[in-house]
């Protein structure tokens, strides 16, 4: 499984960034986690947009949605242009249920309910959800590949010992680190690096991966504050420098 990020941003873009989105990659199938604002240019660095088969939406924050309307868009136009010959699948749970439906327009994406109680094939992986602590519903995924390998997204969360369980197993986790500790009260909702890497290290992952990152202070303090709690590797996720492979016996971490 490739793992690479796209935006790494919370909140917001800083210039020329993009917020919330990973594409993953294993046996030509390639799917988008969240699409958040910049993150349909930064994903055509890689792919061709008829080239993208699923979207897998943790939650409707617009850090996390913001491109989805022009993602819409870009299906349709190939489409019509006879570049693409399928519709773009989407999961993402109906809890909140306007947003949901403009997932669902008949022809150029086809939308799926999820949620915890069952796990969803999507392309080659088995998918499993588990509700975060949130100001809104969000779902934290687990993809998990045909060796038996898993990567867990936390999506957007504050510390929960929800998490635990159902990140406990998984090779790597690929964490919101949305502010810096000191700072954990100001910013609810959210983990601080601190906090990210204390899931690691109670899980017992191999290694830990920190996105949705401040776009204030120094977001290399957010590793320090991770490393102080966790032994193992821990590094920020740039979609200019690095993109991860998952093997079975471990990820393996290469460069652009
Ligand atoms: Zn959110």
């Amino acid at each position: 499984m490739n793992i690479i990020p796209l935006g790494v941003w919370g909140a917001y873009p800083p210039a020329n960034g993009a917020t919330s989105a990973f594409l993953l990659e294993e046996d030509g199938f390639r799917c988008l986690v969240d699409c958040g604002s910049g993150v349909l240019s930064s994903l055509q660095s890689h792919i061709d947009l008829h080239d993208l088969d699923a979207l897998v939406i943790t939650h409707y924050h617009p850090d996390h949605i913001a491109d989805v309307g022009v993602l819409q868009h870009g299906v349709m136009i190939e489409t019509l242009l006879e570049k693409r010959d399928r519709p773009l699948q989407v999961y993402a749970h109906a809890k909140d249920e306007d947003n949901f439906s403009r997932l669902q327009d008949g022809k150029y994406m086809k939308a799926t309910a999820v949620s915890p109680e069952q796990t969803e094939k999507i392309g080659p992986w088995h998918v499993d959800f588990c509700e975060t602590d949130h100001p809104v519903y969000c779902l934290a995924l687990k993809f998990t590949d045909k060796h038996n390998t898993s990567v867990v997204f936390t999506a957007d969360t504050a510390w929960t010992p929800n998490l635990l369980p159902f990140i406990e197993g998984s090779e790597m986790l690929i964490s919101e680190a949305s502010t810096y500790h000191h700072m954990i009260e100001q910013i609810p909702g959210h983990l601080s690096g601190r906090q990210a890497g204390q899931l690691a290290k109670e899980t017992g992952v191999n290694r830990l991966l920190l996105t949705h990152l401040p776009n204030y202070g120094n977001p290399t303090d957010l590793v320090s504050e991770a490393e102080g709690v966790f032994s193992g590797e821990v590094t920020l996720a740039d979609p200019a420098q690095s993109y991860f492979t998952l093997f079975s016996n471990g990820p393996k971490k290469g460069n652009f």
